[in-house]
């Protein structure tokens, strides 16, 4: 009897200390919690003599982009969420070569790629050759979550966006006086190749890293050409394990260097950290000019670098990091 009550004592005093301080320990472990998020909108032969007013316009809609993915992620939003709700921004703005400004074919058509990764599982999503998805990454996010599959191409990617109530466009929606000029342009050689892509990469409270791709492709590329954006571990690839990476660039030799899982494969196999991996795949494998990547590690250290001109980019954390950059 004596020993019960001893018993309901010490449970009494113990409980309720016990559950005020795994409260305690929950909510310093919400509030210690680090967020990252980067972001690019392509890499390639900027010119430095953009006018002034024309750069605001970029550096202003990157800046819109990047709060979008912060505020998510700060309020403990998932890294999915983030990287979804960002390239879907940046798809719906004509600038950039990815959903309503995807350059065109040399046949005077869109097709557009996209590819999505969850890092927490290694589940993705990728879509390629898609002519009347308004945005390419939710149907990516679709077939991640919605089917047994991994890539749907064409007509059939399309067909499923149907059954999951994607919006689709007239393919009129694409066409952009700008790009179509650069179009013209290119084909007579006046232009350098115009390229693009956006993607973003995430961390989110929990540890879990994501990464997302999307783009129209290579100005003037041939019907049914498919670059590195759609394909898992060259444009894209994200794991909880090491890092999340999204790629822009020559979609053909970020293919056959398998960038992005590269990167992730040098951190999981040999120890390296993020930026060395990162440095190896940008400055060794691969040339000046044929792009870049951002990226994230499974700490939250971020890095966005690249072997061209420049890079459309931005970065944002929970340590007050807020920045947006063209140029070195
Ligand atoms: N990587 C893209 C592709 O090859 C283009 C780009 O990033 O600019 O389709």
């Amino acid at each position: 009897m004596k020993r019960n009550i001893f018993l309901l004592v010490t449970a009494a005093i113990l409980i309720p200390f016990l559950l005020v301080k795994s409260q305690t320990n929950d909510n310093q472990k919400t509030l210690k919690a680090k967020f990252t998020i980067v972001m690019h909108a392509g890499a390639g032969a900027i010119s430095r003599d953009m006018p002034d007013s024309v750069k605001k316009e970029y550096i202003n809609a990157l800046s819109e982009a990047l709060n979008i993915g912060k505020n998510i992620l700060e309020k403990g939003g998932a890294s999915l969420d983030a990287v979804e709700k960002v390239i879907r921004f940046l798809e719906d703005d004509p600038k950039f070569n990815a959903g309503k400004g995807a350059v065109f074919t040399s046949e005077g058509t869109h097709e557009l790629d996209a590819s999505i990764m969850n890092g927490a599982d290694l589940s993705c999503g990728a879509v390629a050759g898609v002519k009347h998805v308004k945005n390419p990454i939710t149907l990516a996010r679709a077939v991640m979550e919605k089917s047994p599959h991994v890539f749907f191409i064409g007509e059939g990617a399309e067909k499923f966006a149907r059954q999951m109530n994607i919006e689709l466009v007239d393919e009129k929606y694409f066409f952009d006086k700008k790009r179509y000029d650069q179009w013209q342009k290119m084909k007579q050689n006046a232009e350098k190749n115009k390229k693009g892509t956006v993607g973003c990469v995430c961390l989110d409270k929990y540890g879990n890293i994501a990464a997302g791709t999307s783009t129209g492709g290579m100005t003037n590329k041939l019907p049914g050409r498919v670059g590195d954006s759609p394909i898992i571990g060259a444009g894209n690839y994200a794991n909880n394990k090491t890092c999340g990476v999204s790629a822009t660039g020559t979609g053909e030799l970020f293919i056959r260097n398998t960038v992005a899982y590269n990167i992730s494969a040098m951190m999981e196999y040999k120890n390296m950290s993020l930026k060395d991996a990162v440095n190896e795949m940008i400055h060794k494998r691969l040339k000046p000019g044929d792009g870049g990547v951002i990226a994230v590690d499974r700490e939250g250290n971020y890095i966005m670098d690249y072997n061209s001109e420049g890079m459309f980019r931005g970065a944002a954390n929970s340590d007050g990091v807020f920045e947006i950059k063209i140029w070195e």
